[in-house]
């Protein structure tokens, strides 16, 4: 029996894994990205495994920055906070928030468009 928990469990880890959310088989990211040598993830036009496009229309992927956004802003308040928890001085407070920014910048595009097609899209 396919009940509506596995049915959830299986979605949360197709997002964590970044595979289609159609067949959630085929990988959404050809290339992930590296910060430290400036390689930008790549995306599969289609996916792999059943062929479905990813980007449904020019511009599709422009809301992911509003879920990018939210990323971002949830990293640095989680970021804060424990610095915030051993008395770190302002200066490094925002020191630490660009190398955060920096450092989650390609997980959040990658996670940011994993999770826009998700919520968006009904196959
Ligand atoms: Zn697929």
């Amino acid at each position: 029996m396919y009940n509506k928990r596995d049915c959830m469990a299986s979605k949360f880890n197709s997002i964590l894994n970044e595979k289609c959310p159609k067949c959630e088989k085929g990988a959404i990211f050809s290339e992930k990205g590296n910060v430290f040598t400036f390689r930008s993830p790549k995306m599969h036009e289609k996916c792999p495994s059943c062929g479905v496009t990813f980007e449904k229309e020019p511009g599709y992927f422009i809301g992911a920055l509003y879920v990018s956004y939210g990323l971002a802003v949830l990293e640095l308040i989680i970021a804060y906070l424990i610095l915030a928890m051993f008395n770190a001085p302002l200066s490094i407070i925002f020191i630490a928030m660009f190398l955060v920014l920096s450092l989650f910048s390609f997980f959040n595009f990658r996670f940011a468009r994993v999770i826009w097609m998700y919520i968006f899209c009904k196959y």
